[in-house]
């Protein structure tokens, strides 16, 4: 199972969170990892316990939002693993305001990381992708983190999750363009996660240290829990491996039940 041995994969926002735990765990599994990410220190430290766990990584800055920056990593990826196998578009911010009280600067943020920057990775890694899927057995992967609120409305953070309903379409898009090409694409779809930006969550519907705020948002999961980076890391790396050769175009709700409601 998870069968991702002797692929390279670059994982965007990959210093921490869930993009740092899927980064170990393709690691884990045999992948040389690219740990991507604009938090230096974190991403730095990040690969650096790849390596102590005996895995291949390298850390490297990266903006998702500039194509330059994405050309970096491609062209780093090719020197010192051979290749790009498997691109997780994990990178994203979140901004949790009412329509009413968002700006066109949060607007344009959100569009510029969530959604600019999963377009940017794909067209960028796409090619090198293709080249490497002409002589692999299955070929290259691409999993997008999208979100619950992706698939459903959010009262608290509605252009996010404008931005996270998009990515959702555009995994479909990118599947059907690049099925015969070589990569398969398909998108993670995460409830409440305990990451930095999980605690964002908590915090905008009350405290982030009240046990009770935390309670409830666990019960309103049918699981009855708040997610781990874990439990989004084992999606990613099933998806991103030869076992999931014929799914592509597919949306998969890691949520604990929340969008089955
Ligand atoms: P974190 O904020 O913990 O980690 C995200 C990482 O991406 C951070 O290191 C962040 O750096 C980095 N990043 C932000 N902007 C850029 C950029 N322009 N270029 C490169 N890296 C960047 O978030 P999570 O791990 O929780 O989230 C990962 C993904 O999962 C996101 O796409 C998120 O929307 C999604 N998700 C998360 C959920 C949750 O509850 N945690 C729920 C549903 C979906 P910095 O801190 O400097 O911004």
């Amino acid at each position: 199972m998870n069968n991702v041995a002797g692929k390279v994969a670059i994982v965007s926002g990959g210093a921490r969170g869930i993009g740092g735990e899927s980064a170990r765990q393709l690691a884990a599994h045999g992948a040389a990892v690219i740990v991507a990410d604009i938090l230096l220190d974190e991403g730095e430290t990040n690969a650096e316990t790849i390596r102590q766990a005996g895995g291949e990584a390298q850390f490297i800055k990266l903006d998702v939002t500039a194509a330059a920056s994405w050309e970096n990593a491609v062209a780093k990826a090719v020197s010192l693993f051979g290749g790009v196998d498997i691109l997780v578009n994990n990178a994203g911010i979140y901004i949790p305001k009412p329509i009413m009280e968002s700006s066109e600067e949060d607007f344009a943020r959100l569009i510029a990381v969530n959604l600019e920057g999963v377009f940017l990775g794909t067209k960028i890694c796409a090619p090198e992708m293709m080249r490497r899927a002409e002589t692999a057995k299955v070929g290259s992967a691409i999993v997008n983190i999208s979100s619950a609120a992706g698939l459903v409305g959010s009262r608290n953070a509605p252009i996010y999750s404008m931005t996270k309903g998009g990515v959702r379409l555009f995994t479909k898009s990118t599947a059907l363009e690049f099925s015969r090409k070589g990569i398969r694409c398909n998108s993670v779809h995460p409830g409440l996660i305990d990451t930095p930006m999980g605690g964002m969550l908590l915090n905008s519907r009350g405290s982030e240290g009240s046990n009770d705020v935390r309670a409830a948002i666990a019960n309103s999961h049918p699981i009855g829990r708040i997610g781990e980076d874990t439990d989004i890391a084992a999606a990613v790396v099933f998806l991103a491996s030869d076992d999931a050769a014929f799914i592509t175009g597919a949306e998969l709700a890691v949520d604990g039940g929340v969008t089955a409601i």
